[in-house]
């Protein structure tokens, strides 16, 4: 839609990120590091760079980075002492946990090659993942309770491009990543951050009505799909938006198209079929159908990755059930792409979805202060997993159920069916 240069761009990008990611507040430091694991890679430089010099723009007090390098921790995991696998920077937990006890921001940037580890035992490669949930989870905690304004984003990392669109070359593949990461990103646009502030506002709409029609149940039909799933009480409805304790509004993920809650864990009952593929620990898993009675995952079915399904579900007691129930329409802007992108911060705002797994504390009343016995006996949910997969369509049905079995429409056709 507009005719900037990359480097143009990559400022805009990043001026959005500080200023509607993290809303990054003057006198504020910020940490920047990589989703889920140490480090950001050397290769994504050209984008840290241009978010320290906005971070400065706003007043930040002081922005750190945890460099990294995906190379690295390939050689790690091929050559290092088998006995000596579960060793760990603790010292970079330390460093984010000390900005997080301060107040302070926290950027991750995903990207890095899906594909990292393949060809390394996987036995090796579950002592490191398992090493670094232990060590990490401290961080975890903090950011799934939004202690901090925190966001992550995405750069078109060379690997993972070449996995998105293996057909160009490395460098067109990049290139052409970098466009999808803009354009989903809505820096496209003459005005990126006003575009942005009106997205959140249509989202937190959508958000208001849902909350105030407080559903017992969403039904959904489409072909391969008969499904109920409950709400239970005290769900909140969340979207674009949320106010982190040091009460900064941020803007969690970008890109972000979902309006989302947990389901009560024990009232899921009937089949529901994927829409797209899901990518899941380096395999495809393709069009499956999961049963459910009473909330209970009782039977999968996959042409291509069951046993993979299989071994998901059964990661323990809590991956047997669902964790959240996002609503997303069909003509969302990721699944305008038309492909996947093997990353949840895209491929779960192109549809509809649930998540087997895990529920977020704040998507119930109170939930960051229960314990896990208290969550579960309200509807919560609890496991070490959270795995997102896609239902939606242009052929899907949402109705809302009232707590008196009245039914009405909540989406039509894979688009919102009310006005909010
Ligand atoms: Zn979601
Ligand atoms: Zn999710």
């Amino acid at each position: 839609m507009t005719n900037r240069t990359h480097q143009e761009m990559l400022e805009k990008y990043a001026e959005a990120i500080v200023k509607v990611g993290l809303n990054l507040r003057a006198g504020q430091r910020l940490i920047i590091t990589l989703a889920v694991n140490r480090g950001v890679p050397i290769q994504f430089a050209p984008l840290v760079r241009e978010v320290v010099k906005a971070a400065y723009g706003v007043g930040a007090k002081y922005v750190d980075v945890i460099w990294g390098d995906e190379e690295i921790m390939r050689l790690r995991a091929q050559l290092a002492p088998r006995d000596a696998l579960d060793e760990y920077p603790v010292w970079s937990v330390d460093a984010v946990m000390r900005m997080i006890d301060n107040g302070d921001a926290l950027l991750s940037i995903a990207g890095i090659n899906p594909d990292l580890y393949s060809g390394i035992d996987p036995e090796v490669v579950g002592v490191i993942q398992k090493t670094h949930l232990k060590h990490f989870s401290r961080v975890s905690e903090k950011v799934t309770t939004n202690a901090v304004n925190w966001c992550v984003v995405a750069a078109a990392g060379e690997a993972w491009a070449r996995k998105v669109f293996p057909h160009l070359s490395a460098e067109q593949a990049q290139q052409k990543l970098w466009e999808a990461i803009f354009a989903t990103a809505r820096i496209d646009r003459p005005d990126p951050i006003a575009d942005w502030q009106n997205h959140i506002i249509a989202l937190r709409n959508r958000a208001k009505y849902l909350q105030e029609k407080r559903y017992a149940a969403l039904h959904y039909s489409a072909p391969g799909t008969d499904f109920t799933l409950g709400l239970p009480d005290g769900h909140l409805w969340i979207s674009a938006q949320s106010v982190a304790q040091n009460g900064v509004a941020f803007t969690a993920n970008m890109p972000t198209e979902e309006v989302f809650t947990l389901p009560d864990r024990n009232r899921a009952d009937g089949v529901v079929t994927s829409t797209f593929p899901l990518s899941y620990g380096g395999s495809l898993i393709e069009d499956f159908q999961v049963t459910f009675e009473k909330g209970r995952v009782t039977k999968v079915a996959a042409k291509k990755g069951e046993s993979i399904l299989q071994k998901l579900v059964e990661t323990d007691e809590g991956s047997h059930y669902l964790g959240e129930v996002a609503l997303v329409p069909a003509s969302s802007p990721i699944a305008q792409r038309g492909h996947l992108f093997f990353n949840t911060l895209f491929d779960e705002n192109a549809s509809c979805h649930i998540a087997i797994g895990r529920a977020y504390r704040f998507t119930l009343a109170g939930g960051e202060e229960l314990t896990d016995e208290e969550f579960l006996a309200a509807g919560g949910n609890v496991s070490l997993n959270h795995v997102d997969f896609m239902i939606g369509s242009p052929q899907m049905d949402i109705d809302g159920v009232t707590k008196d079995g009245k039914r009405e429409p909540v989406m039509r056709q894979g688009e919102w069916a009310f006005d909010a």
